[in-house]
Order: C-alpha cells, then sequence, then structure tokens
C-alpha cells in the first residue's frame, strides 16, 4: 500500500495552491462585497478573463477529458488535490470544463455528439447544465414525471424542472426525461441534449439560495427535439447520470476538505492572538480539541477521499464509498467552519470574512446531488442487504 502521491499529482497540487493564493484570494474582497449587496458570488466576464487566461497557460483545462479531444485525462486521485486546493478560496472558479457534466457526456457521446458537443466543451468554449430535478422529485429523480414522446424523427418533451444551476446560461442542458412510464428507473429514463434557445425551452425564473448560489425553474413545454439530441441510449439515462453524480459528490468532498483546512487554518492564526481573560484562546481546552479533532477528522476524510478516488481509477463499484465521503465530509466541514466562526467571535459573523460564504456552500452540498440522509439510507441498506 503506498500513500504517497506521485511527483506529477503533487506538482499539479502544488500548482494548483499557488494560482489559488496568487490568482484567487485577491478576488476575494470583490466576491463578499458583492454577495454582502445581494449580487451573487458569481465572477464578472472582465474578472474571469485573466483568470481563465493564466489556467489555460498553464495547462489546467481539460484535467479529466480524454487526450483525443484537448484533455490530459488525469486519473481521479489527480483531482482529489485539485479539488481541495480550490476548496480553500470562496471565489468560485472550477476549470473548464466542469468534470460532473464531462463524465456523463464521456460516456454518452455518439461520434457525432462528440464533435459536437463534447470537443468545445472540453476547449472550454461551452458551459452546460443538467436538469434533474423536479417540482415532486428530489432526492428521489426516478419520480421525476417530465416525460419526452416519440413523434416521428423527433422527441418533444412536457413538464417542469427546478433548482437548475446555470440554465439560463448554459449553451446546453443535459434533461433527464421519462421515455417508457412503465419502467421508471429501470429502462424508461432517457438523457437528451437541450441547446440554448431551443423552443419549448423556458427559463421561468432565478432563484436565489444561500451562499450567493443561484439556481432557475425551467418548463419543458412542447419542446421538439431531433432524435440526433438523445444522450446515450433510449431508456439508459439513469446509469450515466449516476456516473455524473459519483464524480460531483467526490468532487464535492474533496472541495470539503479545502473549506474545512482553510476554517482550521485561520483558528490556528487567530487562536494565538486573541487574548481574553489574560489568556490567548490557543491555551483553552475548547478550542485546542476544536483544532486538533479538525485536523484529525481533516486527515481521515483525506484518505477516505483518496481511497474512493484510487477505487474508481480501478473501475470498481464505490457507490457506497462515494456516499460515505459525500456524508462525512459535507458534515465535517460544516462543523469545522462551525468552530471556526464561534473562535473569531463577532468578526466569525461578519460579511467581511470568508467564514459566513464558506458555511452557506457546505449547507448547499448538504442537499444537492442526494441529501445525506439518503446517503445514510444507501449505506445502510446495502449493509442491511436490503433492497
Ligand atoms: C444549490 C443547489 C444547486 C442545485 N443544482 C441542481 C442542478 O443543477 N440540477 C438539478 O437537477 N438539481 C439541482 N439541485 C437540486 C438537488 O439535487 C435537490 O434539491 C436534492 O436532490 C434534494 O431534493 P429536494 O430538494 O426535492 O428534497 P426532497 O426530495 O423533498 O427531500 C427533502 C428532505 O427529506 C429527507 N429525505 C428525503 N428522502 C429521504 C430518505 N429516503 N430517507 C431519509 N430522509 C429523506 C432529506 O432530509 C431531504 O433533505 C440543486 C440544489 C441546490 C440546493
Amino acid at each position: 500500500m503506498d500513500f504517497a502521491l506521485s511527483e506529477e499529482h503533487r506538482m499539479l497540487k502544488d500548482l494548483i495552491a499557488r494560482f489559488v493564493r496568487e490568482e484567487l484570494l485577491p478576488l476575494e474582497p470583490v466576491v463578499l462585497e458583492r454577495e454582502a449587496s445581494g449580487q451573487g458570488t458569481l465572477l464578472t466576464a472582465a474578472e474571469r478573463a485573466p483568470i481563465d487566461k493564466k489556467s489555460r497557460e498553464l495547462g489546467l483545462w481539460g484535467l479529466d477529458a480524454p487526450e483525443d479531444v484537448g484533455g490530459s485525462d488525469l486519473p481521479e486521485v489527480a483531482l482529489v488535490g485539485v479539488s481541495e486546493e480550490l476548496g480553500k478560496t470562496i471565489t468560485p472558479y472550477v476549470f473548464p470544463p466542469d468534470s460532473p457534466n464531462l463524465r456523463m457526456l464521456m460516456v454518452t457521446v455518439n461520434q457525432e455528439q462528440r464533435a459536437r458537443y463534447l470537443a468545445p466543451y472540453v476547449r472550454g468554449e461551452t458551459i452546460s447544465a443538467i436538469g434533474i430535478s423536479e417540482p415532486g422529485a428530489g432526492a428521489d429523480p426516478s419520480a421525476m414525471t417530465t416525460t419526452a414522446v416519440k413523434d416521428g424523427a423527433h422527441w418533444v418533451l412536457n413538464g417542469r424542472k427546478i433548482w437548475i444551476s446555470k440554465a439560463a446560461e448554459a449553451d446546453f442542458t443535459i434533461l433527464m426525461a421519462v421515455t417508457d412510464k412503465t419502467k421508471g428507473a429501470r429502462g424508461g429514463i432517457s438523457a437528451f441534449l437541450v441547446d440554448k434557445g431551443t423552443p419549448g425551452f423556458h427559463v421561468l425564473r432565478k432563484i436565489q439560495m444561500i451562499g450567493g448560489h443561484v439556481t432557475y425553474e425551467v418548463a419543458l413545454e412542447d419542446c421538439r427535439l431531433p432524435a440526433s439530441k438523445l444522450l446515450g441510449q433510449e431508456g439508459q439515462g439513469f446509469a450515466p447520470m449516476q456516473v455524473r453524480l459519483s464524480t460531483k459528490r467526490l468532487e464535492m468532498a474533496c472541495t470539503c476538505i479545502g473549506v474545512a483546512q482553510r476554517a482550521l487554518d485561520m483558528m490556528c492564526e487567530y487562536a494565538p492572538q486573541r487574548v481574553t481573560f489574560g489568556v490567548p484562546l490557543a491555551e483553552r481546552q475548547t478550542i485546542q480539541w476544536w483544532v486538533a479533532d479538525a485536523a484529525t477528522r481533516i486527515h481521515a476524510c483525506r484518505l477516505m477521499a483518496y481511497d474512493a478516488a484510487w477505487k474508481i481509477d480501478q473501475g470498481r463499484d464505490v457507490r457506497s464509498e462515494v456516499s460515505m465521503v459525500k456524508v462525512f465530509a459535507t458534515e465535517m466541514a460544516w462543523e469545522i467552519v462551525d468552530q471556526a466562526m464561534q473562535t473569531f467571535g463577532a468578526m466569525g459573523m461578519t460579511k467581511e470574512m470568508p467564514l459566513q460564504l464558506m458555511a452557506s456552500s457546505v449547507r448547499n452540498m448538504r442537499i444537492y446531488d442526494g441529501p445525506s440522509e439518503v446517503h445514510r439510507w444507501v449505506v445502510a441498506r446495502k449493509l442491511l442487504r436490503l433492497r
């Protein structure tokens, strides 16, 4: 058993740590101010352009994309450190393209879709969204009711989607719909590619979430798609969607390691300086235990993340491991950030510090891509041999 990162992957993690320090951390005051004034956290095009240029020059785009479309085809273990380092800043930035949708496209596209969707996506020329959740189907996507019905050489989609991140900006949305009601998740749900501006794809409203995040509600009203927009096999949309979700859940866990590490670093820097009742906070047992427990949990979580990543690279089934690490990481980061906020007293309650945004972003993660309770249920069902 070798716990050491390869030289190449350690250098990549170090490179990203420097990128975060030099390019993303300096933008935090702007992001904090924007969010405090109710305008969300997203970077403007002018703020993004130089960062995109720099990250592209450094070869940080398409890290896990196939080489034949311009990616670096790095294994999952290399990406653990990438997400961890990006998690250390509240400046919202990921290296194009977004990995979860990329992974879903990689296992579904045909030759034509590879050229039309995957290749420009890897080159960072397009933005994508994923439409799974509905007003009546969130934690249980198999209960979705949006339908896609064949009409000659077309599919006609009708239904409602909600909480869809980037739905208004995306060049294309991967949209999940029922193609055979009798089969449900076992052969009755398909994935489609819906281009921006397709008639019948209506973005109804923008929904402000906590942490400056934005989602959208979308209506599909007789949205006609040519047969070529079916992604993967008819009725077989659920398995590639799970590939996407597993990638996202592990990525989220790694981001949480970075969030928690930053909160711990902030506590360690501040606690020796702040004196109450004549004694530095660092000398209080409460703070010492918070610090020791945080370091222990971060260490455990990192090992869990590398274990899951390694198993993914071996092609093994990691549904339980991914559920475990998603729950462990999101709850760990939530509690460690909360303790850091407590350590900072009133300063920790301000919108001048990043802690509240770190907390809100982790709080969101305990809901999306499966709430913690559902992931515990997944783990328990396997152990108890329940269906
Ligand atoms: C910031 C954010 C971004 C999102 N982006 C997207 C996106 O881009 N695309 C998309 O499709 N969706 C997106 N979502 C939706 C997200 O995936 C769903 O919100 C999530 O799956 C939960 O569904 P729900 O909100 O309908 O909760 P429900 O399904 O109503 O569940 C509510 C609560 O019930 C409990 N619960 C549910 N089932 C069980 C169970 N089996 N056992 C025990 N307890 C249970 C849990 O506590 C859960 O939190 C996003 C959500 C958020 C918050």
